[in-house]
């Protein structure tokens, strides 16, 4: 039932006493390193100010600007000698930021990922296919190690080359996938080209998929297509990688793993707790990494927790799927809006069909916003009048959602552009605002 069921099933209360014991050895260890040194003298900060775990909240915040103002080695616990590996984050909204590693946080690491894995349905008799980058990106390395744990037998097929991909499944028997939603589109596609059909010309029954935001109509979607269920992967370099927060067999939201990460959600504006249940943004602390523990990081992710136990019977507290994250947000016309927003309505529409782009423009020193969504092969045809009633109708159920009214551009299946890693869904072409 669980990979490790002293932790996973560990009652609340014996949770946040084994967290509070874990917070007060990763202060000590963090007081090594010169960032969190200065920044703990500074406040007067110590581990014996940890009595339980409630008292993270006497600790000051660690942001990503703080990482990247202390580049490369200023996080560091240990000498450089005594780490093992680095990982750098894929750098979606800026400059990359690094995360060293000794071999107890890989072996931790490993731990966490299989045990995400086991909780999503994977057994040692599974044939596990890693479609994903193998370099500085975390999905390739953590997925490996984390499955080959789990005795899994595991093809590093990396990113791209899809027809070798579908080559390797048939030849190896792959039972499950790891990769980013928005690739299983174009791996349908490759299969509809060879002329077979997943469901009977493989013999696929789990995926993993996680890295980029999306929708739960999205991921039905993709079972639909498939016959394949699609357990959602959440993780950011900062925190590892993958292995953070993991569905399990209900897919009833995500359990993060709170032995190895203290949860917070807080307001972003106020840094204060969100009330129990209320959407905020995520704030991780590391409870098991040694070489580069970090405190209160923000992850600029917004998300909530979810109420109730899990069937499952796992005591790790369960997150909605990302909605979106503070730094994807964009103004048009003075209305806040997030890409999953778009996509949410998108989705109910059987016509729309695997991908969309959001493009932001300056017209006549006007912002304006055009929805490009690729429709679904047998609804592009050349009746116009559908078209654009469907364009018509898309317009007006997005308006009620974003309180602004797109112009709608219906392309053709595969023409919208791809891009190689995450999905990039937002194209802002703006003049840039005067200064007020
Ligand atoms: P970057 O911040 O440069 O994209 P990472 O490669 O570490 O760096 O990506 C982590 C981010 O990817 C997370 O903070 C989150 O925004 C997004 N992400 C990861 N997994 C998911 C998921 N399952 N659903 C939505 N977003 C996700
Ligand atoms: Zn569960």
């Amino acid at each position: 039932m669980y990979w490790k069921p002293e932790i996973e099933i560990l009652p609340q209360q014996q949770l946040h006493i084994l967290q509070a014991q874990r917070l007060q050895e990763t202060l000590s260890r963090a007081a090594n390193s010169p960032f969190y040194g200065q920044q703990f003298k500074q406040h007067g900060i110590s581990a014996e100010m940890i009595k339980n775990v409630d008292d993270i909240r006497r600790l000051p915040f660690t942001t990503k600007e703080d990482l990247r103002s202390h580049f490369p080695y200023g996080f560091l616990t240990v000498p450089k000698q005594g780490a093992v590996r680095l990982h750098c984050s894929s750098g979606t909204t800026g400059n990359p930021t690094v995360i060293f590693h000794d071999n107890h946080d890989l072996s931790s690491w490993a731990d966490l990922v299989a045990r995400s894995l086991y909780c999503a349905g994977l057994r040692d008799t599974d044939v596990f296919q890693n479609i994903c980058g193998y370099g500085l990106f975390t999905g390739g390395l953590g997925f490996q190690y984390g499955a080959e744990r789990l005795g899994a037998l595991v093809i590093p097929a990396a990113a791209g080359n899809t027809r070798r991909q579908i080559k390797l499944m048939q030849d190896f028997g792959t039972t499950a996938i790891h990769t980013i939603p928005s690739y299983l589109y174009r791996l349908y596609a490759a299969f509809q080209d060879m002329g077979l059909d997943p469901q009977h010309d493989t013999n696929l029954k789990l995926f993993v998929i996680g890295a980029e935001p999306h929708t739960d109509a999205q991921r039905r979607r993709i079972e639909n297509l498939f016959g394949v269920k699609a357990f959602n992967s959440y993780g950011l370099s900062e925190m590892n990688g993958p292995g953070v927060a993991f569905e399990c067999e209900y897919q009833n939201g995500l359990h993060v793993w709170e032995d190895a990460f203290l949860t917070e959600i807080i307001d972003p504006d106020t840094l204060e707790p969100v009330p129990d249940g209320e959407e905020g943004e995520l704030v991780f602390t590391t409870l098991d990494r040694h070489a580069m523990p970090l405190l209160r990081y923000r992850t600029r992710d917004l998300t909530r927790f979810l109420p109730g136990d899990c069937p499952c019977g796992r005591t790790h507290r369960r997150l909605a799927r990302i909605s979106g994250r503070t730094d994807d947000m964009f103004i048009i016309k003075g209305c806040n809006v997030f890409p999953m927003q778009i996509e949410k309505v998108l989705m109910r529409f059987a016509e729309v069909g695997t991908d969309y782009i959001i493009a932001l423009d300056t017209v006549d020193g006007n912002d304006e916003i055009t929805v490009k969504i690729e429709l679904q092969k047998s609804w592009f045809t050349g009746d116009l009048e559908a078209l654009e009633n469907l364009s018509r109708r898309i317009a007006h159920e997005l308006r009620d959602e974003i309180l602004v009214t797109p112009a709608i551009k219906l392309v053709e299946p595969g023409s919208l552009p791809k891009s190689e890693g995450k999905a990039i869904r937002v194209q802002d072409s703006r003049d840039p605002k005067e200064a007020l």
